[in-house]
């Protein structure tokens, strides 16, 4: 519980009803889309740059851990307050604030939902390319935070390639302005880089410049079942380096495939071991036609068993709509999953899908994949029931595998989802002791007492032996 007199301070930025510290609300804000909870001591609401400046100013003198939060759709723990403190709830601060068309860049807040951005600029011809299937949910600063991606990155880029400026309000209370509706800028380091990605760890994101592109006139998307899933990784890699750049390569296992049909009844045969849904876009009908007849035969060149392509609207979004059910789906299997989230360069898809099998059988477990197999970014998703004892021991002991796989494969943790709690510990495996050294010396200048989203991104245990990475996280939040 936060003493009286801090309470009074923070009521006096935010008012009486943009602060709350009720339980009902602090259970509101103590998780993301893990499994991890842990209670702040209060939710602060601000509604304008000023008010986060202030805040943090205040929680400095202090030395309150503050958590800035946009909508909690985060897999890897980023929002939950392991260490209490203010949860900074930035939802209210909602505003498109401009889409100009001549300069084709978008001004918003930090608490604009990506699916309103995606609209708003359609209607101007315009098109935010960076989707993460939580798009209906998770906001511009989260995605900011996390440099998130999604399906159309592998042709489009992720956030950071569409970030062109931004607010920042620092730990001590200052506000950065950075960049612009600049296409190029080479005015000293490049902060708002630094910032894109840093997991709320570094400042709050207020406001963000974003660039948007032109939208593509045409869209096809074919769906391509195969008979075994290592054809279908193949299938990816020989599209890719066959001259072809679909906007989407997405594939899915069978596991998800089960899932989905038993949810969704898309219709979706039961015998194919994966899909693969790929999607071609640009200005002209006719071309985006062609190539994806091209992707076709190729994908049946690879051993597809069925390849339909739908180039309406309805067709595509059906889907689509079964990529995107993906994730919530496969709680039908069991009530728990960790969602995984590695990169390895895509040669590498055939054998990390492999070792991903092998893992399954050794820690017996279910193990759904799915993801953007044409950047290489897999969601190998553990099911598991956590009420049955030892089940999260094992769990941990196929993350880690996983982790390290994709290590030795020359891979990364995180493709899009960030760090968070979930794979602090794995920092120094990752990048080495001199780089997280330096990372650390990063946030110390930004954060001299470690109270911006503190327990998040850098280690917290010495050793390599990482036993209790997960199972310590449900214990102590
Ligand atoms: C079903 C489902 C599907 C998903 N699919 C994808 C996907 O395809 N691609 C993808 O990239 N991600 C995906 N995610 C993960 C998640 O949606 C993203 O990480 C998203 O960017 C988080 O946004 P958010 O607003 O929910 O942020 P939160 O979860 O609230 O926060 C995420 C992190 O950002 C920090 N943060 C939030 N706002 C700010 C701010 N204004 N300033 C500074 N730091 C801030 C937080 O402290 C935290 O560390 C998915 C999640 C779910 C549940």
């Amino acid at each position: 519980m936060l003493a009286g007199d801090i309470l009074k301070k923070l009521r006096a930025v935010v008012g009486e009803d943009g602060l709350h510290d009720g339980l009902a609300e602090r259970i509101a804000y103590s998780g993301d889309g893990t499994f991890q909870q842990r209670l702040p001591d209060a939710v602060v609401h601000p509604a304008t740059t000023a008010q986060v400046s202030d805040i943090l100013r205040i929680a400095s003198q202090q030395y309150l851990p503050v958590v800035p939060r946009g909508s909690g759709t985060s897999l890897a723990g980023g929002p939950v307050p392991v260490a209490g403190g203010l949860v900074l709830n930035l939802a209210r601060m909602n505003r498109i604030i401009e889409i100009d068309p001549t300069t084709s860049t978008a001004t918003v807040e930090a608490g604009v939902i990506n699916g309103d951005l995606q609209r708003a600029a359609e209607a101007y011809g315009l098109f935010y390319p960076p989707d993460p299937a939580s798009l209906a949910q998770c906001t511009i600063g989260g995605n900011v935070a996390c440099d998130a991606g999604g399906p159309r990155c592998l042709k489009y880029g992720v956030t950071k390639d569409y970030v062109l400026g931004m607010t920042v309000a620092l730990m001590d209370g200052r506000i950065l302005r950075l960049g612009g509706k600049l296409l190029k800028n080479a005015t000293g380091y490049q902060l708002i880089q630094l910032f894109t990605g840093s997991e709320g760890t570094l400042g709050v994101v207020t406001e963000v410049i974003l660039r948007l592109l032109p939208l593509p006139r045409a869209r096809a998307t074919a769906a391509a079942l195969f008979p075994r899933l290592d054809a279908a990784s193949r299938a990816v890699t020989g599209i890719l380096s066959g001259g072809l750049l679909p906007a989407t390569m997405e594939l899915m296992d069978r596991v998800t495939l089960d899932a989905v049909e038993s949810s969704a009844h898309l219709g979706l045969p039961r015998e194919a071991e994966a899909m693969l849904i790929i999607e071609q876009d640009g200005f002209d009908a006719e071309s985006v036609a062609k190539e994806s007849e091209e992707i076709g035969r190729m994908c049946r060149e690879f051993g597809a068993i069925q390849v339909d392509v739908a180039a309406d609207a309805e067709g595509r979004a059906r889907l689509w709509a079964a990529r995107r059910a993906a994730s919530g789906a496969l709680g039908r299997i069991r009530p728990n999953k960790l969602g995984e989230d590695i990169v390895v360069p895509r040669d590498q898809i055939p054998e990390m899908v492999r070792r991903v099998g092998e893992i399954a059988a050794r820690h017996d477990l279910v193990i759904a994949v799915f993801g953007h197999a044409g950047d290489g970014n897999l969601h190998p998703n553990i099911l598991f029931d956590m009420r049955e004892p030892g089940a999260l021991a094992r769990v941990e002991r196929a993350a880690a595998d996983i982790l390290r796989a994709a290590l030795e494969l020359g891979g990364a943790l995180s493709g899009e989802h960030g760090l968070g709690t979930l794979k602090r510990e794995f920092l120094r495996d990752a990048l080495g002791d001199d780089a997280v050294d330096v990372m650390l010396d990063i946030k110390r200048l930004f954060d001299p007492h470690n109270l911006l989203n503190p327990g998040k991104v850098f280690p917290t245990r010495p050793g390599a032996d990482h036993t209790g990475f997960l199972t310590g996280l449900s214990a102590q939040g």
